[in-house]
C-alpha cells in the first residue's frame, strides 16, 4: 500500500516487518536528540552511603546546595539495607520477583523522600516517575529534583537469570534517566574511591582502576563490581550515555569535581 503523506521510512515501518534487521538498521540514520545535555544525573548511594545516617549524608547535602546553581543536578536515591532486608522476608514468603521490586521501589522512595526533606528549604523538589514532564522545568527555576532509582517496572521487572532479586534496581534505575535525557554526566556517589579489581571491603589488595572501557571491564570477569551489571548490559547499546564515573562522596569535594568534568573516581566508559 503507498501512502504519499508518509517517508520512506513512514513506508517501510507500515508495510515491513518489525523484526527485519536491515529494516532495524534503517531507524537509526537519524542522530539521537540531546534533551537536557547540560544536566548530571547525581545517584546517591543506598546501602553505600545514605544508610551511614549524617556523617555522609549532611556534608553531601552540603555540597549539593554548593552546586545549586553551577550544576543541574537529578538526583536519585539507591535502596540499601532495608531492600535487602525486605527482599529477605519476600523471597521467605514466596513473593516473586515482580513484587520484590515492589518493596525495593518503596525503599528507594524512603531515600529520596529524606533526602528530599534535607533539601526542602532550598526548593528542591522530590518527583515521581509521573512528574517527569516537570523536570526541564524544575531544573531551570531550581537547578536539581531528587527521584527514586528504581525504574518503576514494579511487576513488570524481569526475572533475572538465576535467583529472584530484580537485576534492574537503582543504578539501572538512575543511569537510564542519564540515557533517554543524553544528560552531561552520570555520577555515582558510592563509599570507595571507584572500581577496584576486587570489592576493597573484602579483598585488601585489590587494585584502583581509575579508567576503563566497559568491554575491558567485561573481559576481566571480575566477581563483583561496583555498579549492578545490568547497568553494563545497558551500555552497550548507549546512544547517549556512553560514560558513567563511580566516586567517594564521603570525600569532601568530590562531587564538586566530578560535576566540574574532573578526573575523579573510576571513568567507565564505552569508546
Ligand atoms: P549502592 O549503595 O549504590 O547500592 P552498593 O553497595 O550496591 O551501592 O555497591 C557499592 C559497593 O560495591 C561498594 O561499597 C563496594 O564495597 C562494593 N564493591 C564490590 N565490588 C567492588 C569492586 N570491584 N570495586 C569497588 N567496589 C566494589
Ligand atoms: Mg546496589
Amino acid at each position: 500500500m503507498q501512502n504519499m503523506l508518509l517517508t520512506e521510512l513512514g513506508q517501510a515501518l507500515v508495510n515491513g516487518n518489525l523484526t527485519d534487521a536491515e529494516l532495524q538498521a534503517r531507524t537509526d540514520t537519524q542522530s539521537v536528540l540531546q534533551i537536557l545535555p547540560d544536566a548530571n544525573v547525581v545517584k546517591v548511594g543506598g546501602q553505600s552511603f545514605i544508610d551511614r545516617g549524617r556523617a555522609a549524608v549532611f556534608p553531601l547535602i552540603e555540597e549539593i546546595v554548593e552546586n545549586l546553581g553551577r550544576h543541574k543536578m537529578i538526583i536519585g536515591t539507591g535502596a540499601g539495607t532495608r531492600a535487602r532486608h525486605a527482599y529477605s522476608v519476600g523471597i521467605d514468603l514466596g513473593m516473586p520477583t515482580g513484587v520484590l521490586s515492589v518493596l525495593g521501589t518503596f525503599v528507594s522512595m524512603q531515600n529520596a523522600r529524606m533526602l528530599h526533606y534535607l533539601l526542602a528549604k532550598h526548593g528542591i523538589p522530590f518527583i515521581e516517575p509521573a512528574q517527569f514532564p516537570q523536570l526541564p522545568l524544575y531544573l531551570e527555576e531550581r537547578g536539581a529534583v531528587i527521584f527514586f532509582g528504581m525504574p518503576p517496572y514494579t511487576f513488570w521487572q524481569k526475572n533475572p537469570e538465576v535467583g529472584r532479586i530484580p537485576p534492574h534496581r537503582t543504578d539501572t534505575g538512575c543511569y537510564l534517566i542519564s540515557e533517554v535525557f543524553a544528560t552531561k554526566s552520570m555520577i555515582f556517589v558510592k563509599d570507595e574511591d571507584g572500581l577496584y579489581t576486587a570489592d576493597p571491603k573484602k579483598e585488601k589488595n585489590a587494585r584502583f582502576i581509575p579508567r576503563i572501557t566497559v568491554a575491558e571491564l567485561l573481559a576481566m570477569d571480575l566477581e563483583d563490581i561496583v555498579v549492578e551489571r545490568a547497568v553494563l548490559d545497558l551500555m552497550q547499546n548507549a546512544e547517549s550515555s556512553r560514560s558513567i564515573r563511580v566516586i567517594n562522596g564521603l570525600v569532601k569535594g568530590n562531587l564538586t569535581r566530578a560535576l566540574e568534568g574532573e578526573d575523579v573516581g573510576t571513568l567507565i566508559t564505552m569508546d
